[in-house]
C-alpha cells in the first residue's frame, strides 16, 4: 500500500552503514528484495527464496541474521498475523503508529489499513483511562471482497 518515497528508500539503504554495519553485497540484495516486495509481509524463508534467485550462493543463516539485524536497527518490524510465521515489513518513518491488517480467512490475503481511522477511539481511550497510547497492533478477520464475490456466484 503506502509506497515508499525515493528518500525513504535511500534512507533504508543507508541505515546499515549509518549504524556502523557494512553493506555487503548480500545484505544489499536482502534490503533490495525487502524494498521491492514492500507491503507483502514476507517471512524470512520467503525473503530467502527471492534473494536466492539473484544471489544463488546466499545461505538461509545469512538471511536470518540480516533480517534480525534490520529488525534490531528498526528498519523493519516483525508481524504476527496468526499464521504461525514471523512476517516482516518496513517501518515507515511517517507512520507514528502501526497500520492495521485485514486478514481474509478464506484466501489469507492481507489488506493494509492506514492508522488515522482509529484517532477518535484513541482519544477516547486516552481520556477515559488516562492512558497514553504509544502504539497498537490490530488485526481484523473476515472475508475479502474477491472471496465475497466468488461466494455469491456459487
Ligand atoms: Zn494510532
Ligand atoms: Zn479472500
Ligand atoms: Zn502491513
Amino acid at each position: 500500500m503506502s509506497k515508499l518515497s525515493s528518500g525513504e528508500i535511500e534512507k533504508l539503504k543507508n541505515s546499515l552503514k549509518e549504524k556502523g554495519y557494512k553493506l555487503t553485497p548480500q545484505r544489499r540484495a536482502i534490503v533490495d528484495m525487502i524494498i521491492r516486495n514492500e507491503g507483502k509481509h514476507l517471512t524470512t524463508e520467503e525473503i530467502y527464496d527471492l534473494v536466492k534467485k539473484d544471489c544463488p550462493e546466499i545461505g538461509l543463516a545469512t538471511v536470518y541474521r540480516t533480517v534480525q539485524l534490520l529488525e534490531d536497527i528498526g528498519v523493519i518490524c516483525k508481524l504476527d498475523l496468526d499464521d504461525g510465521c514471523s512476517r516482516y515489513e518496513i517501518v515507515h518513518e511517517k507512520e507514528i503508529h502501526h497500520h492495521h491488517h485485514l486478514i481474509c480467512t478464506k484466501c489469507s490475503k492481507i489488506i493494509e489499513v492506514p492508522d488515522h481511522l482509529l484517532e477518535d477511539l484513541e482519544s477516547q481511550i486516552e481520556k477515559n483511562y488516562n492512558f497514553k497510547i504509544l502504539n497498537h497492533s490490530l488485526k481484523f478477520y473476515g472475508i475479502c471482497s474477491e472471496c465475497l464475490k466468488k461466494s455469491k456466484k456459487v
